[in-house]
């Protein structure tokens, strides 16, 4: 189950996901969250909830009391008695000594840290609202708290940050001590500001060279720590994988609670994108139904991001030997550089998977 919170008190240069900076909606969007939840309790053939998280926007704007009672209010519809891991995003500055007092009283058990950069410089690039000491000390805060299970965003791949600044971070970043780390490559989107820089040529994608370097770096120094590269942007030690992410990759159904939130029941798709405003009057849906060719891409791109890959027996299982085989045929072009096909499997290697999407996307099937 996820929630999306979109509020964010500012927003970052890189971003386009759905948020919304005026503040004063929080009530009246946060009951109607709770009125779609009421709404949604249908809409998933499992009524068992394994995992929630609560994403956005800024969770850690809302008062830890509001998260909870989301938590409460989906195990009075749902089964949640076998929930294992119930994450929230958090910003740096809003991890106060008081703030995790009121934490500690949720069952919130995994905290998901927006650092980016420990670099003041990148990070006021990118318009975060924090500094790399805040970031550093929001980590701490929590470790002395009694947190054990911390991720942290890193983002590489930026313009006038070379690969020292990733060496940097990713060296502060281990010796924090967090048990998972996601890194997500720079993205420069038309909407943002960033994607305005661009388009003023004030700022651009950086060489592929340096992207490639970059990704290196992060898989060897992250790997010879002890953390595995299990998905193309995420890294945890032994034990210590995102359920809830996994849970995406491996096709679970799921629902999703708020405005830019997406729903998948096995079947039907569906997503609100409204403006917070409208979604707090009435939440409308766009749906679709997945047609078999939709079920197998979908199939091909979360399994190809995965460490373990595509398991050609399954594919077999669900679309017929035909397409299994002709899967084997086509993905033995990118074998030997790209892919790796052993033991029933296609795998992309870890340090290879920079090039997942250009693979993946020649893989798809073409609904005819
Ligand atoms: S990156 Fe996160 S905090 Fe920044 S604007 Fe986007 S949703 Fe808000």
């Amino acid at each position: 189950m996820y929630f999306h919170i979109p509020f964010c008190k500012r927003i970052c240069a890189y971003c386009d996901f759905h948020r919304c900076a005026d503040l004063r909606l929080i009530p009246s969007a946060i009951e109607a969250m709770h009125r779609e939840l009421d709404a949604s309790k249908d809409f998933l053939h499992d009524k068992q909830i394994a995992t929630i998280y609560f994403g956005g926007g800024t969770p850690s704007l809302l008062d830890p009391v509001e998260l909870q009672r989301f938590i409460d209010h989906a195990g009075r519809l749902f089964d949640t008695s076998a929930v294992c891991e119930i994450t929230a995003e958090m910003n740096p500055d809003d991890i106060t000594a008081e703030y995790i007092s009121k934490l500690r009283q949720t069952d919130i058990n995994r905290i998901s840290l927006g650092v980016q950069s420990f670099d003041d410089g990148a990070l006021r690039l990118m318009n975060r609202r924090h500094t790399g000491a805040e970031a550093a000390d929001a980590v701490k805060r929590l470790q002395d708290a009694g947190y054990t299970n911390i991720t942290a965003d890193l983002i590489f791949g930026i313009e006038g940050f070379g690969i020292e600044r990733l060496e940097g971070d990713i060296e502060r970043m281990l010796s924090l001590g967090v048990q998972h780390i996601s890194a997500y490559h720079l993205t420069i989107e038309p909407s943002t500001r960033f994607g305005r820089m661009a388009e003023r040529g004030e700022f651009h994608a950086v060489a592929e060279e340096q992207s490639e370097e970059e990704f290196a770096l992060l898989h060897n120094q992250l790997t010879e720590a002890g953390f595995e590269h299990y998905e193309v942007s995420n890294y945890a030690l032994p034990g210590y994988r995102s359920r809830h992410n996994s849970s995406y990759w491996l096709g679970v159904e799921y629902l999703g609670i708020g405005p830019g939130a997406h729903s998948f029941n096995g079947e039907v798709r569906r997503w609100c994108e409204q403006p917070v405003a409208e979604y707090a009057e009435q939440c409308r849906y766009e749906q679709e139904q997945l047609s078999d060719t939709d079920h197998y891409n979908e199939m091909i791109m979360t399994s190809l991001r995965r460490v373990e890959g595509v398991d050609l027996a399954e594919v077999a299982n669900r679309f017929g030997t035909e397409r299994a085989v002709r899967l084997e045929q086509e993905s033995r072009q990118f074998e030997g550089f790209a892919v790796v096909l052993k033991d029933g499997k296609i795998r992309i290697p870890p340090e290879k998977m920079l090039v997942s999407d250009a693979v993946i996307e020649a893989l798809f099937d073409v609904e005819c």
